[in-house]
């Protein structure tokens, strides 16, 4: 049976300098009695390079190094655009895409759209995933995945959510994710589904957990 590395009260470091991804993440761990830290909250530590070819690659790596960096449990995560069209892209390469030619969201969705336009890939599939990981050390201790499936937007729209949000169109709501707020964002998002998993786990794991709660 798994032991938790942790008495009394969970301190859990979100490692991610992305302010939007902190927002969201949030509000999937609200009301854990857990202690939610943030990189603004430890002494600086250097971005780790990102090296992995996969999402789960890179959410180890990211956690490890920064639970070994700070000493402190931590969850980390990498995410990204699939587009069928563009055989995989932007995937691991999303925060990035386009380099210095689309330094900004709107100059990387026309970039998308360019290329769907030449390859006959408007409206292409395309999916947001999410892996997770939490790390103790070089350990580590969960691994969870999260995938939304839709298709690229005809045009992009919305201005709420961020990064590939408005020109990612979800055919059950019949909107982009940048037109839903983000907690209705949440219940369906890549990313509210590996956290749900990492929540679960927390809430089974914590040494208090009594009835449910943590
Ligand atoms: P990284 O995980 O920090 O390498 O960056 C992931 C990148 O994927 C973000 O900077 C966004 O460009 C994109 N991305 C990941 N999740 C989302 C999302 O929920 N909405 C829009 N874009 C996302």
């Amino acid at each position: 049976m798994f032991s938790a590395p942790w008495s009394d009260a969970v301190r859990l470091l979100v490692a991610t300098t992305n302010p939007n991804k902190i927002r969201e993440i949030q509000g999937m761990l609200e009301g854990l009695d857990i202690d939610l830290i943030g990189l603004r909250d430890v002494p600086p530590v250097d971005e780790p390079e990102e090296m992995g070819v996969t999402f789960a690659a890179n959410a180890r790596d990211k956690a490890r190094y920064y639970a070994r960096a700070t000493g402190l449990l931590a969850v980390a995560e990498d995410s990204g655009l699939i587009i069928d069209a563009l055989g995989g892209e932007p995937g691991v390469h999303s925060a990035r895409y386009g380099g210095r030619d689309a330094p900004d969201y709107p100059a990387k969705f026309a970039l998308i759209y360019d290329r769907l336009a030449a390859c006959g890939g408007l409206r292409s599939p395309a999916r947001f995933v999410c892996a997770l990981a939490v790390a103790s050390g070089d350990l580590v201790l969960f691994e969870s995945y999260g995938v939304i499936e839709g298709r690229i937007a005809d045009a992009p729209g919305g201005n709420q959510g961020f990064g590939y949000d408005p020109i990612f169109f979800y055919p059950p709501l019949g909107r982009t994710l940048a037109e839903i707020d983000t907690s209705d964002k949440a219940a369906i998002s890549h990313r509210g589904q590996a956290f749900r998993r990492l929540r679960t786990f927390l809430e089974s794991s914590c040494p208090d957990h009594e009835d449910g709660q943590v």
